[in-house]
């Protein structure tokens, strides 16, 4: 770290927004969490866009949400290798030690990520980092059909991921183990960056979740 950097000033701005607004609301409730331990019955796998926070699209309070984010919000298949994988440590740790009740793969409209493997423009190269990351779509590509199909592609790419990342889940044996036995329920839902509107996976295709009451249970139920 350079001796010259400074800590972001908009975060201090932030920090102290919180303490004097958010903080002494949610007081107790941080005591309690400190005490007990988190207990989120709900974990999220959300992609790193800035734009698609799940706390902030969710409206959701401190413990409530365990998340794990990466570019195009993406699981890998399982792969007991011994590598050191971020995913599969959320993973094993939210289903194993939390034991959440559901996972939720929150896919989103205009991802940067699934557009850089469509387009397998600049920035990247086959030696980045991202580039390999990214090879993950692969399966989803082919489910997505092809490009001059019906509908917007990236969004048939996007949408398509997201069922191929709700397969890849179901390859980790003590995840499908807790599926099979109605402990764990895994759940797809898509949300565009420009209008707000969030959809929730359902069979084949997406509905969208009301702007009213009852529906919002049907995610976080
Ligand atoms: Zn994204």
């Amino acid at each position: 770290m350079s001796a010259t950097s400074e800590f972001p000033a908009r975060l201090i701005e932030g920090y102290r927004d919180f303490l004097a607004g958010r903080m002494p609301t949610e007081r107790e409730r941080y005591r309690e969490l400190a005490k007990r331990g988190q207990s989120p019955a709900i974990m999220i796998i959300g992609c790193c866009d800035s734009r698609v926070s799940p706390e902030v699209i969710f409206d959701t309070h401190p413990g409530e949400l365990f998340v794990v984010r990466n570019i195009a919000n993406l699981v890998p298949p399982y792969a007991p290798d011994g590598v050191c994988h971020g995913v599969f440590a959320a993973l094993e740790y939210a289903v194993q030690v939390l034991k959440v009740k559901h996972i939720v793969v929150l896919g989103h409209a205009r991802c940067g990520g699934i557009r850089a493997y469509a387009e397998h423009g600049p920035p990247l190269s086959p030696g980045d980092s991202i580039h390999k990351w990214m090879s993950l779509i692969a399966p989803a590509a082919e489910l997505a059909g092809p490009r001059d199909g019906e509908g917007d592609y990236l969004t048939r790419l996007e949408q398509a991921s997201i069922t191929k990342c709700l397969e890849n889940l179901l390859t980790f044996p003590y995840l499908a183990d807790a599926v099979r036995s109605g402990r764990l329920f895994l759940h797809g839902c898509y949300f565009d960056v420009a209008t707000g509107q969030m959809f929730v996976r359902d069979g084949a295709g997406y509905r969208e979740i009301a702007h009213a009451g009852p529906a919002r249970a049907a995610v976080a139920g």
